[in-house]
């Protein structure tokens, strides 16, 4: 019998992927079958599935390889099947698999052979749970636990596209703490450090779900709010304002320590580029820090 692989392909596959004949005689062995059962082409090849090298068995722990085979039906009967089995790694622990068995038919419409595609369940798992842990990791600032500049840049480009594209608004706030150097220099970097983490919680939980605070850099924060004008956006800022001055850090028995914060807003339209959005929120927090601090200045 002849069966043609796609050399690039089926070999390299991450999932293993092995192909019997009609006597169940492993005929091909790729290299995503070594890697999760731990055999070797070499130690596979010629060899029989039904003389107990791999010994799956299914969650009731059945022996499946003499009696209850998936690839053994598929080769009598042509149906495609799907199972959870557990297969027997060759340093003798048990592997949960999912496999898949397609049967392969010759120019008569003859089964001839059969295919086994199957996938190391754990190791599907344990990915997963490294891309979350990941992307949580390129988009929190691990101090403050709010979104990173990052973050931010990637959001309000996708806002700015949503804005141009319907014509709505929404706006942005530049918060900065006023005075911080002070509360760094008079009570350490690490109280400092406590007081950042204070001041990003209270803005964090005090906005909309669909808001985002994240974390510009150094002692400054800034939020993407979902407002249609400037009478909102103030109300927002002055909110927030209020809650940062009336928030604090108990350094002691007697100390609280609490800081203010400056904000400067805009509303953000279809005519801006994130730059010149960012810019007419800077020189409105310029203008809050120059008039005195802990206060909001809203324009468009
Ligand atoms: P202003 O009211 O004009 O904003 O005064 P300020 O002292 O807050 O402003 P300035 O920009 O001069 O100083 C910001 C300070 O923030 C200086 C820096 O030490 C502090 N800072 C920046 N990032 C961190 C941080 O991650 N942790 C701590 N503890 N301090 C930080
Ligand atoms: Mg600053
Ligand atoms: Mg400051």
């Amino acid at each position: 019998m002849d069966i043609k692989y796609d050399d690039n392909i089926i070999p390299y596959l991450y999932e293993g992927v092995y192909v019997v004949d009609q006597k169940r005689k492993i005929i091909f062995w790729n290299e995503g079958s070594e890697r999760i059962t731990g055999y070797s082409q070499a130690e596979i090849t010629n060899s029989f599935c039904h003389n107990n090298i791999f010994q799956h068995v299914d969650d009731s722990g059945k022996q499946l390889c003499l009696d209850g085979c998936p690839l053994h039906k598929t080769l009598q009967d042509g149906l495609i099947r799907e199972a959870r089995v557990f297969l027997k790694h060759k340093d003798g622990y048990r592997i949960p698999v999912m496999v898949k068995t397609i049967p392969i038919y010759d120019s008569e419409q003859k089964i001839v052979a059969a295919i086994e595609v199957f996938t190391d369940e754990r190791f599907q798992k344990q990915i997963y749970h490294e891309n979350i842990e990941l992307k949580d990791k390129l988009r929190i600032d691990p101090l403050t636990q709010v979104a990173n500049r990052h973050f931010f840049d990637f959001q309000i480009t996708k806002r700015l596209e949503e804005a141009k594209l319907f014509s709505n608004t929404f706006g942005i706030l530049m918060m900065d703490i006023d005075h911080f150097k002070n509360v760094n220099d008079t009570y350490g970097h690490l109280v400092g450090d406590e007081i950042l983490k204070i001041v990003a919680y209270t803005l964090s939980s005090n906005v909309a779900k669909t808001d985002l605070v994240s974390r510009w850099g150094g002692e400054e924060f800034i939020a993407i709010v979902d407002v249609l004008n400037n009478d909102d956006l103030m109300k927002i800022a002055e909110r927030l304002r209020l809650l940062v001055a009336a928030s604090g850090y108990q350094f002691d028995e007697e100390k609280t320590i609490q800081v203010t914060i400056s904000i400067g807003g805009t509303l953000v339209t279809k005519t801006d580029t994130i730059k010149t959005a960012i810019a007419r929120a800077d020189k409105n927090l310029y203008y809050a820090k120059q008039n005195g601090r802990n206060q909001s200045k809203i324009c468009d």
